[in-house]
């Protein structure tokens, strides 16, 4: 491939593959000590505008999947709130400081959300800033890979239902009440809330939760013009999986390399589905639906 056609939009461009450095973390895992650094810049992208003059919340914005959808919302004209947990403070401010290159407003909420009162705070002090919420990406989320359910403590049970699913349902509510028709709210989801998942069956019931939650909630709010979907991503190279304290060095060397794509997704690569969901251009008719972006494997949903 020459390099001039390595500026198409269209080209084919490599994504890191497995092995990757068989480095660890703790919780929630910090995305500037990853190697390789995951892909969030999405240089491939051509905006066109289909957020301009929108507000968005983007829970878990600091980094991963969350970043990669905050600085492409950024791109399509959102100006965007982020929230996230005290300790990200230096990943947040990358996040920060790409959206403001890009000429976009970008307000940093640090917080834990596994309060409703947090998640109160996280919707007003988002329409405080920008007047408005249009948007509502609820991407948090918190795992602990194990190997029997004696391991699962009912104090880590509750924290995986209280970081995942309360907060979609204490910030919808929320948001709700600031919402307008044409309002968009996206949840992460996750392939395990489709097939579960032998190592994480706490976590894949709250993706599994979220999926009945967002198919309800998108039938209750089909009069008042708000969507709700969400994206099932497959394995993403992330601090989630790196600074999951089940999962030992060799896993996180190899991780994703049994998707059919042979790799786990750069967050780069899942975060178009989050603007195709969010922007009424691509998606008015679609709402209620969990869209998976696994990189080949197939649900039979
Ligand atoms: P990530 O670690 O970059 O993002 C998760 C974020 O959750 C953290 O950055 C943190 O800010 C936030 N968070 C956790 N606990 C919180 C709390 N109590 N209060 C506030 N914020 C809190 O990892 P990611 O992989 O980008 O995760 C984003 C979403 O993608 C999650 O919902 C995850 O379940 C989902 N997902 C990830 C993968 C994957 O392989 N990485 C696959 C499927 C789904
Ligand atoms: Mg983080």
């Amino acid at each position: 491939m020459s390099a001039r056609d390595d500026q198409r939009t269209n080209a084919p461009h490599r994504e890191p593959e497995p092995p990757f450095p068989a480095r660890q973390q703790s919780p929630p895992g910090i995305e500037a000590a990853m190697r390789p650094a995951p892909h969030f810049h999405a240089a491939h992208y051509r905006a066109a505008d289909k957020l301009e003059g929108l507000a968005a919340l983007v829970t878990g914005g600091d980094s991963g999947i969350g970043r990669a959808v905050a600085v492409l919302y950024a791109k399509e004209g959102a100006d965007i709130a982020i929230a996230y947990l005290p300790s990200e403070e230096a990943d947040a401010r990358v996040t920060q400081q790409t959206i403001e290159e890009l000429g976009q407003r970008c307000v940093l909420l640090p917080g834990d959300l596994s309060t409703a009162s947090e998640c109160d705070r996280a919707i007003e002090r988002t329409v405080q800033a920008f007047g408005r919420l249009d948007i509502l990406v609820s991407n948090a989320a918190h795992q602990v890979q194990t190997e029997s359910l004696d391991e699962i403590s009912d104090a880590m049970f509750d924290t995986t239902f209280r970081t995942n699913v309360y907060p979609l349902f204490w910030l919808t509510r929320a948001a709700l009440r600031h919402m307008q028709p044409g309002a968009a709210i996206v949840a992460t989801s996750s392939k395990t809330g489709l097939v579960g998942a032998r190592h994480i069956p706490d976590y894949s019931a709250t993706k599994g939760a979220i999926n009945a939650f967002v198919k309800s909630l998108a039938v209750q709010l089909a009069d008042k013009g708000i969507r709700v979907n969400a994206v099932a991503p497959g394995p993403v190279w992330t601090p989630l999986n790196v600074a999951d304290p089940g999962r030992d060095a060799h896993q996180v060397a190899h991780f994703g390399e049994d998707t059919p794509l042979g790799r786990p997704a750069q967050p780069e690569e899942v975060a178009p589905a989050y603007v195709f969901l969010a922007s009424n251009a691509d998606a008015s008719f679609i709402t209620g639906i969990v869209l998976p972006v696994m990189g080949g494997e197939t649900v039979g949903a």
